[in-house]
């Protein structure tokens, strides 16, 4: 089977390696990738699938093929949403081809194993979650297994990640002349005393808890005492209610420290908020063993710690999902730079779409075929709920 992958995804390479080029020449912050979900969507209505576009997001889309014969159902995950600057430093451009690769190749055999392909075009991974938007509208409800793989500095078979809760603080005083103090209330000030002290809350945090803030909105001129600040927060904890907890002796915090400044104080919720990841090892271990089947080299386990946040997190609580990463530059590449950029349209990012494609075809293809690991897998997702 790999061979016939790996031939099916040769024979579409030309297509695939103009899709990564296309998209790295022309990036799309979350929710604005039109052009990029357009072009996507052209590509997999040409490969034969079923397209609803958009779909639940004004740039997702859903494109599905569906066998006589009934089987499971897999859902590639796509993503095409790049960044301020860097463009696509994230390598999101290869993802959504990583997947695409994937479905096509699977779907040349998936009359005679049976089951039904859905790609998922998510966009907005970096800032507005539209796993998350999908997962909200049920998307994933019918999917079986979930997958995708993430390009990287390393071949590895899944990495945990913190729960985000992002709250925003916003400080109401009163104006006055910078020589007349006393006659107003920075909500600077307020907004400068929260930083401090949840600055202090850092070391009473359980490990792997990640805050980070900045001031927003500070004032306008030295001469004016500012009536109005506001500041932007992330709380970051392996899960969401430890994320929620410490976001709450924050908003304590605020509260103290509006109390000292004598302005009022408002909190939000400004972002969308991403759960953990939850890791099936299950999948895990097979990930694993189709890379090293595949021929690449040093594969790492599980990353075990967690750092960043990413809306995989809101799939895998509803179906048994895995992102792996696939090593497409160095370990001096800096994640969201524009060496990894340059990265996904090299040799090593067209590698990647042939071995990455290959690798989530044959995990799909097990999954389908291998009634007792498709059972084990949905065993341990059900075992931690
Ligand atoms: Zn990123
Ligand atoms: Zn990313």
């Amino acid at each position: 089977m790999k061979e016939k992958f790996e031939r099916n995804i040769e024979f579409h390479l030309k297509d695939y390696k103009a899709m990564v080029k296309d998209l790295f020449d022309h990036p799309e912050v979350g929710n604005q990738e039109f052009q990029s979900s357009k072009k996507l969507t052209d590509l997999i209505k040409k490969m034969g699938f079923a397209v609803e576009y958009p779909y639940i997001c004004p740039t997702g889309f859903k494109g599905e093929y569906k066998a006589a014969k009934a089987g499971p159902t897999i859902g590639f995950l796509c993503e095409y949403d790049a960044l301020p600057e860097v463009g696509h430093g994230c390598g999101h451009n290869l993802i959504g081809v990583m997947s695409i690769a994937a479905a096509v190749a699977l779907k040349e055999v998936i009359e005679d194993i049976g089951g039904k392909i859905v790609l998922f075009g998510t966009p907005a991974e970096e800032n507005f979650g539209g796993k998350v938007e999908f997962a909200n509208h049920h998307a994933f409800d019918q999917v079986d297994v979930a997958m995708m793989l993430h390009p990287a500095t390393c071949n590895q078979v899944g990495a945990r990640t913190n729960a985000l809760y992002p709250v925003k603080f916003e400080f109401f005083g009163v104006n006055a002349h910078g020589a007349k103090p006393f006659e107003g209330r920075s909500a600077l000030d307020a907004a400068v005393l929260t930083y401090t002290g949840i600055s202090m809350l850092r070391q009473y945090c359980k490990p792997n808890t990640y805050i980070h803030g900045v001031i927003k909105n500070g004032g306008s001129a030295a001469n004016v005492i500012p009536a109005y600040a506001s500041m932007e927060y992330y709380f970051r904890a392996p899960n969401m209610n430890y994320a929620k907890e410490i976001a709450s002796r924050a908003i304590t915090i605020a509260q103290g420290a509006a109390h000292q400044a004598e302005v009022k104080m408002e909190h939000s919720i400004y972002e969308c908020p991403y759960e953990d990841k939850k890791i099936n090892y299950t999948l895990s271990h097979k990930l694993k063993q189709i890379y090293e089947f595949l021929g690449l080299e040093d594969i790492l386990d599980v990353n075990e710690i967690p750092g960043g946040s990413s809306d995989v997190g809101a799939v895998s609580y509803v179906c048994p999902t895995i992102e792996g990463q696939i090593k497409i530059a160095e370990a001096c590449v800096r994640g969201h730079s524009k060496e990894m950029a340059l990265a996904t349209i090299q040799e090593n990012g067209t590698k990647a779409i042939v071995n990455g494609g290959s690798a989530l075809a044959l995990l799909a293809y097990d999954f389908i075929t291998d009634a007792q690991f498709a059972k084990d897998v949905m065993d341990e997702f059900q075992s931690q709920k």
